[in-house]
This record gives C-alpha cells, sequence and structure tokens, in this order.
C-alpha cells in the first residue's frame, strides 16, 4: 500500500503541515493538512477519511476539504471514527457556529458528509484495506490503527503516552511492515509531554523496548517549535530499534 504522508508534524508552521497520511491515494488517515498538501483533483479523489482523535493538527482541514468537494461528488465524503470522537467532531466542528452542519447540507437524505462510527478493536474494511482501531493512552479518546492488505500492515500508534495494547498488537502481528509511533517534545520537557500525554525521546526508548521484533520504526509529530533539538535528540539518542523520522512529502510504499 501507498502512504503519501502530506503532514506529519504535531503543530503547524511554513514548513510543517499537520498529521495526514494519504492511502492508496482515495484514504487518508487524519486530517491535519489535506487541503494545504494536495491540488483540488487531488482532494477530489477522497472518498473516506479515518480519525484517530479529535484534536485540531489531526482535524482541522476537513471543514475547507468537504466545501472545496461540495456538490461534485454523488456520494457523501465518509469520516470513520470511534464513538466518542464522532460525538465531539458533530458538537465543535460540524455544529453550524464552528462550521455549517455538512451532515444535513444540501439535504438529510443526501448530505454531503457522513459520519460513521467504528468501533475500538473492531476490524472494518474501507478502500483495499483491513483497519482496526486500538485504543492509547491520550488526553483525549484516542485510537491508533493498526492497517492491513494482502501484502502486509503497517501500525500507526497515533498521539500515545506510554501504553501498552498498541505494542501488544505489534508483537502478535505476523506481516508488520512499518511502525509510525509519535515523539512530540524534547526530553528536557519530560513534565510537559508527560502531562500531555505525548513522548520524548526518553519516554520513546522505554515504549520502543517492548517491541519485540525487527520491524522499521518512523517517528512523527515532532512540535514545530523543537523539530532542530528533537533532530538531534533523536540521533543522540540510543533506542532498542533504529528509527528514522517519517519523511513529509514523500510516498512510502509498505
Ligand atoms: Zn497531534
Ligand atoms: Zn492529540
Amino acid at each position: 500500500m501507498d502512504w503519501h504522508i502530506l503532514g506529519s508534524f504535531g503543530g503547524s508552521s511554513p514548513t510543517c503541515r499537520m498529521t495526514s497520511f494519504l492511502i492508496n491515494g482515495e484514504l487518508a488517515l487524519d486530517a491535519g493538512s489535506i487541503t494545504q498538501a494536495l491540488q483540488l483533483d487531488a482532494q477530489r479523489r477522497i472518498r473516506q477519511i479515518v480519525l484517530t482523535h479529535s484534536h485540531l493538527d489531526h482535524t482541522a482541514s476537513i471543514p475547507f476539504l468537504v466545501e472545496n468537494t461540495f456538490g461534485e461528488q454523488r456520494e457523501a465524503l465518509e469520516i470513520l471514527l470511534p464513538p466518542q470522537v464522532l460525538r465531539t467532531v458533530k458538537l465543535h466542528l460540524f455544529n453550524n457556529d464552528t462550521w455549517p452542519d455538512f451532515t444535513r447540507i444540501p439535504n438529510d437524505l443526501l448530505p454531503a458528509l457522513r459520519l460513521v462510527q467504528v468501533e475500538p478493536r473492531a476490524a472494518f474494511s474501507a478502500n483495499t484495506l483491513r483497519l482496526t482501531p486500538i485504543p492509547v493512552r491520550h488526553t483525549v479518546p484516542t485510537c491508533g490503527y493498526l492497517v492491513e492488505d494482502e501484502s502486509g500492515s503497517v501500525l500507526f500508534t497515533s498521539d500515545t503516552g506510554p501504553t501498552d495494547e498498541v505494542w501488544e498488537v505489534a508483537n502478535r502481528t505476523a506481516n508488520l511492515r512499518a511502525l509510525i509511533a509519535e515523539v512530540s517534545f524534547p526530553s528536557r520537557m519530560q513534565a510537559v509531554a508527560d502531562v500531555s500525554l505525548h513522548l520524548t525521546p526518553r519516554t520513546l526508548a522505554a515504549e520502543l523496548a517492548k517491541l519485540r521484533r525487527d520491524v522499521a520504526v518512523h517517528l512523527y509529530h515532532f512540535k514545530p517549535a523543537y523539530v532542530a533539538e528533537l533532530r538531534d535528540e533523536v540521533a543522540a539518542t540510543r533506542f532498542p530499534h533504529p528509527v528514522a523520522e517519517l519523511r513529509q512529502g514523500e510516498t512510502y510504499r509498505f
């Protein structure tokens, strides 16, 4: 499967786009920067968006994507999301205050946008893929995803502090090709990372000790203010597994 890294950061600056991956040209996994990264014709090809959680760095471009593609598609754009994330998106994003409620526009029967609930730990099909939401530990309800096709699997942790289940899934998935894990703050900001349930290189090293297999580990979610410092610290840290920064703008074939 092809993963186009539209945005790989945990915040926004002219060089850092917010978290969003485009899989096989049609399915977006998180939506922080779809409309900044893709031309309009590529935006129109997106049929489904899968969300890990409600934070803006993972959802901010959805309102503009819906507007850009409004009226041009026969089928509604589908957003697949866990229960509490669905509630938040309904209440705080498409609520007729922050943005029009496109789940009822142009009308209830043929809306531009459909919110589809997915259940933690229950696999579902989307595009040609099988996805399984895996609960992780963040300040709001959040799921990582195991994304599988017939040739292999990729595990995306999403935003999380120290956790176990996602590493257990990594250890028991036979054909795991790659793992995308977060690191947000340098270790000197450990207290901030702990309270916001994110990782530093120090806690990432402890998390990677739970991974008992050889798999490529890619890092995402550097906060823009600390990118240079994090790159230096990651390069100087001895991790239990080799790691590489996930490169924004590139397409990975997993
Ligand atoms: Zn984030
Ligand atoms: Zn978050």
